[in-house]
């Protein structure tokens, strides 16, 4: 058995332009559109053909996540809990915070297949792809999986390159057993959020919403308790505790602490 003190989920994304921008200091009315286009995409994420927003399923399927590790009695934090702006250094502030020191952090988001931030009057070619990813930091010495080396004055506080690795093979395997969801594997990036968390991290990739059926299902409530689901059997895979089922809907006889995370830490650029 392996102690997991915790898990911080992270959902991607959140709140709205206007608002980050004014915590950036700036007005959002007088940027240049290619900036605005840049606080959109940050915001909200990935957009389905229909409209629904990659920030949205994130959030969602981290507050199911949130109910079943309760459920489990494994100690959960947010990133976010509302539809709120948290940038990637707050974000990485709170993982190094004492707080959440050796717990697990898993990031959630939602993919696309092209530079188009809304899937709508894609050529076949960016339609097609589906399926989940998880992601790891790239081992030392290595190169992402699509080629790049570690940016210039890359700083990585992350040390478990191992632990990152199973918790990955554990949530995959649990991912897979989706009906209908593909695995594309665990692949290896220099995300901000993976080299700013001292502790085994992930970042999921749930599925595309650039494909228009895959989309659909993301923006079902039931796909979205599907997903959480399989991430907190990973979780409980990791921890070698997998006879416990996730499927099982009895309360905990013990109340678990709730933890709100404080939206004014301070931040720490790993940039
Ligand atoms: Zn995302």
């Amino acid at each position: 058995m392996r102690v997991v003190k915790g898990v911080l989920l992270d959902p991607g994304h959140g709140g709205d332009p206007e608002e980050a921008a004014e915590r950036a200091g700036e007005n959002y009315g007088g940027l240049s559109r290619a900036a605005k286009q840049g606080y959109r995409e940050e915001c909200y994420g990935a957009i389905t053909e229909s409209g629904y927003e990659e920030k949205s399923a994130t959030l969602a399927v981290a507050k199911k996540a949130k109910k079943y590790l309760e459920d489990q009695r494994i100690p959960v934090a947010l990133t976010r809990d509302r539809d709120t702006y948290v940038g990637l250094n707050e974000r990485v502030a709170t993982a190094m915070s004492d707080e959440f020191k050796d717990w697990l952090f898993v990031s959630i988001h939602f993919n696309r297949s092209s530079g188009q931030q809304q899937a709508v009057n894609l050529s076949e070619r960016y339609l097609a792809p589906r399926g989940f990813e998880i992601y790891v930091l790239p081992g030392t010495g290595r190169r992402s999986s699509n080629g790049t080396r570690a940016p210039s004055g890359y700083l990585t506080v992350n040390q478990t390159r191992s632990a990152n690795r199973l918790l990955a093979e554990k949530i995959k395997g649990q991912l897979s057993d989706i009906s209908g969801l593909r695995s594309r594997g665990i692949k290896e990036a220099w995300f901000v959020v993976l080299r700013g968390s001292p502790m085994p991290s992930v970042l999921i990739e749930a599925g595309f919403m650039s494909n228009p059926e895959e989309g659909r299902l993301i923006e079902s409530s039931e796909y979205q308790d599907s997903l959480a689901r399989a991430i907190v059997g990973g979780v409980l895979d990791y921890k070698g505790d997998s006879i416990v089922p996730v499927k099982d809907e009895r309360k905990p006889r013990l109340p678990l602490p709730t933890m709100t995370l404080s939206k004014e830490r301070s931040s720490a650029s790993f940039e």
